[in-house]
C-alpha cells in the first residue's frame, strides 16, 4: 500500500464519492486531476499530463485546467458524455492552518448542465427518470435550465416507455437498471447520445417539500416514486435547492397521439433522416417563433399532437384569427422580438448564477408584456383573450429591477457597478467617498506638480502597488529629498509614494471594497426577492410561448396557403388538393402537384398505391400523415379543404437506409414494426407502409404483403396507405371491399417517361425499373441486356413479369377480361385528365430525359 501525502489522501477520500465523474480538485487557481482521471482527461482535453510527488515512490499522474477557463473544459467533457464533479476549497487558504477543507459542490452531468453552448437555445436539455413499480411504468422528464418537469405513467410496456423517452430526446436517463439496460440495447433512434445512470436512491421528503403537499398528493403513487428518485439524483448532484422546479406537469398518455421514434423520424417531424438537421423538417417549416421559449414549445406540440377535440379547436380558433389579422400578427411579432428566454433567465435566478445583465434582460422582457396583453385582450380571438385575461404582467418585478440595477451592468457581480445611484443610501455614501478620494488624488497631483515644478509628474494606480507618483528619469533631479519613498523602477521612470498618499489610498480602497461588497449583497437580495416569485414568471413565460407559437403557425399558414381543417369524431379522412408542406416549400423551379385523399369506412379505408420509383408515392403517403399531425396540433393544413378525424396513432413503415442500425436485416426490421402495428393499431389509427414486402424473395414478399393487408383490412379496420412494387396485389381490390387501387400517373412518349405526380384510380401496370436504371446512368449494355431478359421472362411466365401485370391481375383474380379492359379504360382516361392538369399547373413538371 502506497502512503500518500495528506492532500492526496484527501483527494482520494473525495474521489471515492464521485467515482463515475472526473474530479476537478481545486488547488489555488487551478482545478487539478490525478491518477486515471488525469490520464483520461489529458487525452480527451488535449492538455499536458505531468506528475506530482504525492508521497509514494512514483509520481502521481496529474493535469490541470485554470480556474477561470474551466467552463470550457467542463463543457467539452460533458459533450463527450462524461460527468464532472467540482471540488472547491471551503476555507480561505491564507486563513487556515494545515489542510484546507474541500468538498464537492456540484456534479455536472449531461442531463443537468444548465449553462454554456452544450444546451441549445431553441432546444430543451432533459434528464429522464424511469421506474417500474407493481406493473406500472413511470417516467419523468426534467429540464433544469427551464424548470420544466413532466410526469406520466402507464401499465408496464417497454415499447411505450421507449417511445415516450424518445419524445424528450434526453441527454441522460436515470432509474431502474433493468429498464436502462433494455432501452440502451434498443436500435430505436433516441437522438443524441444518451448517458445512462442507474439510480435508486429516492428523496421523497425533499420532493414533497419541493412541490408542496397539495401538488404531491394529487400524483399517483408510481409517479411520486419516480419523481422522488429524480429528486434524489438532482439533489445528490446539484447539492443546492432547485427553486426553478415549482410544478409537476403530469399528463395521461392517452390524451396525445402516439408517434413512435421511427415514425417521428420517417416523417421528419423535428429533424431530417439524412442530415439529422432541423432544416428540412416540419418543425423547421413551422418555426417562425420569435422567442426561444416559443420554439421549444412548438417542438413539444409537434411531438405530442392532441387527441382532445376541444383543445385542438381552441388552438385552431386562435390561429384562424391571427391568420386573418396581419397587423395584429405583426404587432405581436414586434413585441415578442424583445423578449428574452424568460424560462432560462428564471432558471439562472433560481440557481443563483444570474448576473446583472440577466436581470436587465428580465426587465426588458417584462416591459413588453403589457403590449402583448393589450393586443391579445383586444383581439377577436376567444383563446387569445382568455390567455390575456389571466396574464400577470409582473410589473412589480420589472419595477424593482429598474430601481435597483444599472441600465448597463457589468458581467461580473463581484466588481461593483451593478446598483443604481439613489437606490441605497449607504452605498451612495461610499460611492461619494470614492469620488471624493479620486478628486483628492487629482488635487494632489496638481499640488505635487506645483511644488516640484515637474510638469510631467503624474499619479497612477495599479493593482499590485496601489497609488503611486510617477516621475520620468530626466526629472528625478528636481525631486526634493525625504518625503518620496521609492516603490518601483521602470525603464525611464521611477514610482514613489508619500505617507499622505498611502493613508488616503487605504481609505479609498477600503471604501471601494465595502462598496463592492455592499453591491453584491444588494444584488443578491434582489435576486432572492425575484426567486420568490418564480412561479409567477414561469406562468408568464408559458403564456408568452403559447402566443408566440400560435402566431408563428398563423404566419406559416398564411404564407403557404394552408386552410383550417375541420376536426371530426368520425372515421373518414377527406382532403382536397393536399400537399406535402415541406417538399412543397423547398421546390424551386417546379410546382408541387396537389393530390386529394378520401379514406372512408368500408368503402376505401385502404389505398394500395402502385407506380414506378420516383413517381411520388412516399411523398404522397407522408403528406397524408403530416396533414393529420398538423391538424391535431391545432395548425392549418396544406390543402384546399380538409376533414380530419382524430387519429390516435400513426404507424409508418417506410424503408430507409438506416434500417441496418443494430445489425438487423431490412426484412426483420419491417416484420418487427408490423408486429407492433398488428398489436397496437386501433380502428382510429393511420397506417402507412411504403414498399411492403421488399427485402425478401418475390413470392414470399408478395404472400406476406397480401396477408398483412388482409389483416389490416379484416381485423384492424383502420385507415391505411400502402405502396408496393407488387403490381400483382392489385387483385385484392376485388376481394377486399375497403381497399382501392391507386397509382401515380406516368405518361410515356417514345423513350421518355413523364412523372405526372398525380394520384389516379387503378393500378399501375409497370414499374419502369429498367427505365429508372437508365435514368441513373447505367451502361447501355446492361440496360439492353435487362430488357432482353425481361422479354424472355414475360414470354415464359407472364404473371411474374412487369409489363404483363394486366394479364397477371386478370388471372390471379380469375376475373373476366372484360372487367380488366374496363379498368384499363378508366385508368387511361384518368391519366389523360391528370396530364392535362399537370401540364396546366406547371410547365416544367419533372420531365425526365432518357
Ligand atoms: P416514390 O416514393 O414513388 O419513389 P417519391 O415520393 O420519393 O417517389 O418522390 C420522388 C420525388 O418526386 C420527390 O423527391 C419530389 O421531389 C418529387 N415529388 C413527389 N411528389 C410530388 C408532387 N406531388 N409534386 C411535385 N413533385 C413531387
Amino acid at each position: 500500500m502506497a502512503t500518500y501525502t495528506p492532500m492526496i489522501e484527501q483527494y482520494l477520500r473525495i474521489k471515492a464519492e464521485a467515482q463515475d465523474a472526473f474530479l476537478f480538485f481545486r488547488l489555488g487557481d487551478f482545478y487539478e486531476m490525478f491518477f486515471e482521471d488525469a490520464i483520461l482527461a489529458a487525452k480527451e482535453l488535449e492538455i499536458t499530463l505531468t506528475g506530482r510527488d504525492g508521497g509514494a515512490e512514483e509520481k502521481i499522474p496529474m493535469c490541470g485546467v485554470p480556474y477561470h477557463s474551466a467552463d470550457n473544459y467542463i463543457h467539452r467533457l460533458i459533450e463527450k458524455g462524461y460527468k464532472v464533479a467540482i471540488c472547491e476549497q471551503m476555507e480561505d487558504p491564507s486563513q487556515t492552518k494545515g489542510m484546507v477543507k474541500r468538498e464537492i459542490v456540484r456534479v455536472i452531468t449531461p442531463g443537468t448542465i444548465m449553462e454554456g453552448k452544450t444546451i441549445g437555445e431553441r432546444t430543451n436539455n432533459y434528464i429522464v427518470s424511469v421506474t417500474e413499480r407493481q406493473g406500472l411504468m413511470a417516467l419523468a422528464a426534467c429540464d433544469l435550465s427551464t424548470g420544466e418537469l413532466y410526469a406520466t405513467s402507464a401499465p408496464s410496456n417497454k415499447e411505450w416507455l421507449r417511445d415516450e423517452i424518445g419524445l424528450y430526446d434526453p441527454a441522460e436517463v436515470i432509474g431502474d437498471p433493468e429498464l436502462l439496460d433494455w432501452i440502451a440495447g434498443q436500435a430505436a433512434p433516441l437522438g443524441k447520445p444518451v448517458v445512462y445512470t442507474p439510480w435508486a436512491k429516492a428523496k421523497e421528503e425533499t420532493a414533497r417539500t419541493q412541490f408542496g403537499e397539495a401538488e404531491w398528493i394529487r400524483l399517483e403513487s408510481e409517479r411520486r416514486d419516480n419523481i422522488s428518485v429524480l429528486v434524489g439524483y438532482l439533489s445528490e448532484t446539484q447539492k443546492r435547492s432547485l427553486g426553478q422546479l415549482t410544478k409537476i406537469s403530469a399528463y395521461e398518455p392517452e390524451h396525445f397521439m402516439i408517434l413512435d421514434p421511427f415514425t417521428r423520424r420517417n416523417l421528419e417531424l423535428v429533424e431530417t433522416v439524412r442530415e439529422r438537421s432541423k432544416k428540412g423538417s416540419l418543425l423547421w417549416l413551422l418555426d417562425r417563433t420569435e422567442t426561444s421559449m416559443g420554439s421549444r414549445l412548438l417542438r413539444r406540440w409537434i411531438d405530442k399532437p392532441l387527441l382532445q377535440k376541444t383543445r385542438i379547436e381552441e388552438r385552431l380558433e386562435a390561429v384562424e384569427h391571427l391568420h386573418s389579422a396581419f397587423i395584429l400578427r405583426e404587432d405581436l411579432r414586434g413585441a415578442l422580438q424583445d423578449i428574452y428566454d424568460l424560462e432560462r433567465l428564471v432558471g439562472r435566478v433560481a440557481f443563483g448564477n444570474a448576473n446583472g445583465r440577466d436581470l436587465v434582460a428580465l426587465k426588458t422582457s417584462l416591459r413588453q408584456v403589457p403590449a402583448i396583453k393589450d393586443l391579445c385582450g383586444g383581439s377577436a380571438s376567444f383563446t387569445l383573450r382568455r390567455i390575456a385575461s389571466v396574464m400577470d404582467e409582473c410589473a412589480d418585478l420589472a419595477g424593482m429591477i429598474d430601481t435597483a440595477i444599472a441600465d448597463e451592468p457589468p458581467v461580473s457581480v463581484r466588481d461593483g457597478g451593478i446598483i443604481k445611484t439613489g437606490f441605497h443610501e449607504r452605498l451612495d455614501e461610499l460611492r461619494e467617498a470614492g469620488v471624493n478620494g479620486k478628486r483628492w488624488i487629482a488635487e494632489l497631483e496638481a499640488a505635487e506638480r506645483q511644488a516640484t515644478g515637474i510638469k510631467s509628474l503624474k499619479i497612477g494606480y495599479n493593482k499590485v502597488f496601489g497609488y503611486y507618483i510617477e516621475v520620468t528619469r530626466s526629472n528625478l533631479a528636481s525631486l526634493p529629498e525625504g518625503r518620496y519613498e521609492r516603490k518601483q523602477t521602470l525603464a525611464n521612470a521611477e514610482r514613489f509614494v508619500t505617507p499622505e498618499l498611502k493613508e488616503k489610498e487605504t481609505l479609498i480602497l477600503e471604501a471601494e471594497e465595502k462598496m463592492v461588497d455592499l453591491e453584491y449583497a444588494l444584488f443578491n437580495e434582489l435576486r432572492e426577492r425575484i426567486a420568490a416569485d418564480i412561479p409567477r414568471l414561469q406562468k408568464l413565460a408559458e403564456q408568452i410561448a403559447e402566443i408566440d407559437v400560435l402566431r408563428s403557425m398563423a404566419a406559416v399558414a398564411s404564407d403557404n396557403g394552408f386552410v383550417k381543417p375541420k376536426l371530426t369524431d368520425g372515421y373518414d379522412l377527406v382532403v382536397e388538393q393536399g400537399r406535402h408542406p415541406v417538399v412543397e416549400s423547398v421546390m424551386k423551379d417546379t410546382a408541387f402537384i396537389a393530390n386529394g385523399t378520401a379514406l372512408r369506412k368500408d368503402e376505401a379505408s385502404i389505398l394500395l398505391i402502385t407506380g414506378p420509383n420516383m413517381a411520388g408515392k412516399s411523398t404522397y403517403m407522408r403528406q397524408v400523415a403530416l396533414i393529420s399531425i398538423l391538424a391535431q396540433i391545432g395548425c392549418f393544413v396544406p390543402a384546399a379543404k380538409a376533414e380530419i378525424p382524430l387519429v390516435d396513432r400513426i404507424f409508418t413503415r417506410i424503408g430507409a437506409a438506416d434500417d441496418l442500425i443494430g445489425g438487423q436485416s431490412t426484412f426483420m426490421v419491417e416484420m418487427a414494426d408490423i408486429q407492433i402495428m398488428t398489436e397496437k393499431a386501433t380502428p382510429r389509427s393511420l397506417i402507412i407502409i411504403d414498399e411492403l414486402g421488399r427485402g425478401t424473395s418475390t413470392s414470399e414478399g408478395m404472400a406476406i404483403a397480401q396477408a398483412v393487408i388482409e389483416y389490416v383490412h379484416d381485423r384492424i379496420g383502420c385507415k391505411a396507405l400502402v405502396s408496393t412494387h407488387f403490381h400483382e396485389l392489385a387483385h385484392l381490390e376485388h376481394s377486399l371491399t375497403g381497399l382501392s387501387n391507386y397509382s401515380m400517373a406516368v405518361q410515356e412518349s417514345g423513350d421518355k417517361v413523364h412523372f405526372l405526380r398525380k394520384l389516379i384510380p387503378g393500378a399501375a401496370d409497370t414499374s419502369y425499373g429498367i427505365y429508372c436504371a437508365r435514368l441513373a446512368g447505367l451502361p447501355e449494355e446492361i440496360i439492353g441486356r435487362a430488357y432482353g431478359l425481361l422479354k424472355g421472362l414475360e414470354e415464359k411466365a407472364p404473371q411474374l413479369a412487369g409489363t404483363g401485370t394486366a394479364v397477371a391481375i386478370a388471372r390471379l383474380a380469375a376475373e373476366p377480361q372484360a372487367k380488366e379492359d374496363a379498368a384499363r379504360a378508366v385508368r387511361e382516361t384518368a391519366v389523360a385528365a391528370a396530364m392535362t392538369e399537370a401540364m396546366a399547373s406547371t410547365e416544367a413538371a419533372a420531365v425526365a430525359e432518357a
